[in-house]
């Protein structure tokens, strides 16, 4: 009864209307913009979206530009992402996973979100596959606490599970503003997931592990996630062989 009221009161409130409007609007052109840049699907719209899509796309580029003004550190973009609500994850995180690191070997890198650990913990990668991660630094002479380790995602999906496409679209603007502030000289993405968003294309893993790749003209290498190492051990070599190439990228490049 309450809520029939409360809807019977929103229908007559003509601003409130158009203001849920425009939030769903936004959701599903940001969510059509993703699937269409990542998967590569084109979904039709009616000219009048399209118009409303235009328009929308300049607001979004001045909200960015606006948060970049407003936002000026990555401390203060840290402070932004810990208290937000921009998708459901918010309800069932216990910790947002913001990222982690120093800049000292100029090396970021990226994986899907965090797990169970990452999110009773609030930092990247410290589970298992984290701690093979680790492992696989010190292998090739990389101190983690030289590098900065983040995700695509900044809050736990339940159970572990793939990361929807519409809360990869509402977080990526955090990992864009996150790598501004950072500059980094090289990027590795760890999986499938990590790969597309970056990249903006889906690929095979092959293709992505063999192609020369860039992020706004900073070299992506791509490697399998630790996640999947533990679970398909041959393809520890193949991962191994990707972090070699990398270091030796490093070692050229800040040597
Ligand atoms: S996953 Fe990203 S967009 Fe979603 S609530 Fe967490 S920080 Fe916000």
């Amino acid at each position: 009864m309450r809520d029939g009221l409360l809807i019977s009161a929103m229908g007559t409130c003509k601003s409130y209307r158009t203001l849920l409007t425009e939030i769903i609007r936004k959701d599903v052109i940001s969510y059509l913009d993703f699937i269409d840049q990542v998967y590569h699907e084109k979904i039709q719209i009616d000219p009048d979206i399209a118009e409303i899509k235009y328009k929308l796309k300049n607001h979004r580029t001045e909200k960015i530009e606006n948060i970049i003004t407003e936002i000026s550190t990555l401390e203060q973009l840290e402070q932004t992402v810990s208290v937000c609500t921009k998708c459901a994850l918010h309800k069932t995180r216990k910790n947002v996973v913001f990222g982690k690191g120093s800049d000292k070997e100029k090396l970021v890198i990226i994986g899907e979100a965090p797990g169970a650990e990452e999110d009773e913990t609030g930092e990247p990668f410290v589970g298992k596959a984290g701690q093979l991660l680790t492992k696989m630094l010190s292998a090739i002479d990389i101190n983690r606490d030289d590098i900065y380790i983040c995700n695509v995602l900044k809050c736990r999906p339940p159970g572990n599970r793939d990361p929807l496409a519409d809360e990869i679209a509402m977080c990526s603007n955090y990992l864009d503003l996150q790598l501004e502030f950072l500059k980094p000289k090289y990027i590795l993405a760890l999986g499938r997931i990590a790969a597309m968003r970056l990249l903006g294309k889906q690929s095979t893993m092959k293709e992505f592990r063999e192609g020369e790749h860039n992020y706004r003209g900073i070299p992506v290498h791509v490697t399998y996630h630790p996640s999947a190492l533990l679970r398909n051990p041959n393809w520890k070599y193949p991962a191994w062989e990707d972090l070699k190439r990398l270091k030796e990228l490093l070692d050229g490049k800040n040597g």
